[in-house]
């Protein structure tokens, strides 16, 4: 299964030090995952970003402002992929080319948004588990106990999605890899996903 990331400036409440947090538990762990990264979070976290290519993990592109992606004309939704895309290369050295998440998963299944995004090299990512961990009410073992259940029902192939930024995230991380784990799980990047 793939653990994947939206890496992006958080919502409150945001833990300020959570996605190198996350980093260090998917390092102790030895799990590589998929890293979307919004192209200004790049930008203001250059070398945090450098680490997350550095250690391994693929790295996709999450836009550059985070709007949602139906709200924007043809030519600023053009803009909005590339600016994020020249950040991230910049910051990670890496292509973020085909992965791309769309913010909100809003436009994630419009037809007219996947040609978009194919015309200009990208493949839209979706996810199969969401345990909404950026909310306030959030906590570790709930956020665990959420994606554990729902992975191993999905089975093969699953793809969750997790926020880093967010404080639950970081407490439920290590239960979900030893969890899942235990359950004899291996964990891939979406590029390693037959
Ligand atoms: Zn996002």
């Amino acid at each position: 299964m793939a653990l994947t990331f939206d890496v992006e400036h958080g919502d409150q409440p945001a833990h300020p030090d959570g996605t190198r947090h996350v980093l260090e538990t998917l390092t102790d762990r030895k799990v590589v995952a998929t890293m979307f990264i919004q192209g200004r979070w790049a930008q203001a976290n250059p070398s945090l970003a450098r680490d997350l290519a550095d250690h391994g993990h693929l790295i996709g592109n999450h836009s550059h402002h985070h709007a949602p992606m139906s709200w924007l004309s043809p030519k600023a939704f053009d803009q909005d992929v590339r600016l994020a895309e020249r950040a991230i290369r910049r910051a990670t050295g890496h292509d973020p080319r085909p992965w791309f998440r769309c913010p909100f998963g809003d436009g994630s299944e419009d037809p007219a948004i996947r040609s978009a995004l194919d015309r200009i090299g990208y493949r839209e990512t979706s996810w199969h588990v969401d345990p909404f961990d950026w909310r306030g009410k959030a906590t570790g073992p709930g956020v665990a106990r959420l994606v554990i259940e729902e992975a191993t029902a999905h089975g093969d192939g699953a793809v969750v999605l997790f926020h880093p930024w967010s404080r639950a995230t970081g407490r439920a991380l290590p239960l979900v890899i030893d969890g899942l784990r235990a359950a004899g799980a291996r964990f891939v990047r979406m590029d390693e996903l037959s």
